[in-house]
């Protein structure tokens, strides 16, 4: 009996052996001309990375060839200058024309579809999407899982809290009626919650002394019930004093800020609460400021938005607050997420740091920091690739050449 046992034990490692022998490694080689590995460090250069399983398992100098037992494939990008992929935290995937009433669900899923592959290809493989209008979002997130759509990881923050109605989000109006769409959001799938604390930009109640929406009570209900499940919150606001409500409840990032001052921002430093300025629609607010049919009120509402955002960002930035790089995009502009650094710079952010908000930064809001964000040895395998060095000039970015999400070329 014991000796039948033992064959079988046997004949069953000899299989194993066999088995294992039959399907040889997969490995990818990029050889690296100039690589980043941590934006807002040192670059190297001819570095190979070598790529198993859709991580990162080691960064050698030199173009190595590899492993003689393992199917190798070798991408060159001897000429190019290499980095983590990029994150927009701040943007609205499933959405097209906000402007447009008549948008259903097909509509959502649709613009769902393209701008994913547009965000993808545009060197972003992560992006935490801050407000849905439906659930057609996490059906798309389904179909990215399953390959069958190409898009970036998405983090859904479901449907955006607000006191309700279309436009303004999921109804939060009473203690318990906050508690009871925070909880159903959460059930629902969302891995963040979004919180619309102000009126939006372009309303005039978003201005300096703008009152918040909620009241204490509802805010502190939203957030106790996030805590309950260990989600973040992420709060919109535009005025003064709904930055510093938002700030006395434990979140995690606030959203635009445009009017926040310092001892908001001094709260930030102090709690680690990041700043996602969302900047890149500056120029459809300057140009809505500048159009003559534009009415008066509006516009100088809207050029208050020009001049002051760039300001509460570089004083934010100067005080230590943590950026990341979110673009409030949506149908309109997805693809063109790159700007969001781009008006970094302008701003007066070194490259190098701006680099960093799109990636390091990025990924430490999200939770990501040991899986993503940059290229070393244990990370997941989303690179990407670009002709000329944005540490010098920024604009590079714009015409990424190659992307690698999850170790799978998506674009080369
Ligand atoms: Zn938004």
């Amino acid at each position: 009996m014991k000796f039948i046992l033992y064959a079988a034990l046997i004949s069953l490692f000899s299989f194993t052996a066999v088995a294992q022998e039959e399907v040889p490694r997969e490995i990818t080689i990029i050889h690296a001309g100039t690589l980043l590995p941590v934006a807002g460090g040192e670059t190297l250069s001819e570095q190979s990375i070598i790529v198993e399983d859709g991580k990162i398992t080691d960064v050698v100098p030199s173009y190595i060839s590899g492993d003689m037992d393992a199917d190798v494939t070798i991408v060159d990008l001897k000429d190019k200058f290499v980095m983590a992929a990029m994150m927009d935290v701040h943007i609205h995937m499933a959405e097209g024309d906000l402007n447009n009433p008549s948008a259903n669900a097909a509509d959502h899923a649709l613009m769902g579809v393209i701008n994913s592959r547009k965000v993808l290809m545009a060197g972003f493989t992560t992006v935490r999407d801050l407000g849905a209008r439906d659930d057609t979002l996490y059906k798309i997130i389904e179909g990215i899982d399953k390959g069958d759509i190409m898009g970036p990881r998405i983090i859904p923050g479901g449907i955006i809290i607000g006191v309700g109605n279309r436009d303004n989000g999921r109804e939060c109006n009473g203690v318990e009626s906050c508690r009871k769409t925070t909880r159903d959001m959460i059930t629902e799938g969302a891995k963040w919650i979004k919180i619309r604390s102000s009126c939006r930009g372009g309303q005039l109640c978003s201005n300096e002394d703008g009152a918040p929406i909620f009241f204490d009570d509802e805010f502190k209900t939203i957030t106790d019930v996030a805590r309950k499940y260990e989600i973040p919150v992420a709060v919109h606001s535009h005025p003064r004093d709904s930055a510093l409500q938002a700030l006395k409840f434990g979140i995690t990032s606030l959203e635009h800020g445009t009017f926040m001052n310092e001892e908001a921002m001094d709260i930030m430093v102090r709690d680690g609460v990041y700043y996602v300025p969302t900047m890149s629609n500056l120029d459809e607010t300057e140009r809505a400021a500048t159009n003559p049919d534009t009415d008066p009120i509006y516009a100088e509402h809207n050029m208050k938005f020009v001049t002051r955002h760039p300001e509460t960002v570089i004083k934010a930035y100067e005080k230590g607050v943590k950026i990341a790089t979110g673009t409030d995009g949506d149908g309109r502009n997805a693809g063109t997420n790159y700007r969001e650094v781009e008006y970094f710079v302008r701003s007066g952010i070194p490259n190098n740091d701006a680099l960093k908000m799109a990636t390091v930064n990025s990924a430490e809001l999200l939770g990501f920091s040991d899986t993503l964000g940059s290229v070393e040895a244990g990370k997941i395998a989303d690179i990407i690739a670009m002709d000329g060095n944005p540490l010098e000039t920024i604009e590079v970015i714009e015409n990424v050449t190659f992307v690698m999400k999850d170790g799978k070329v998506y674009k080369d």
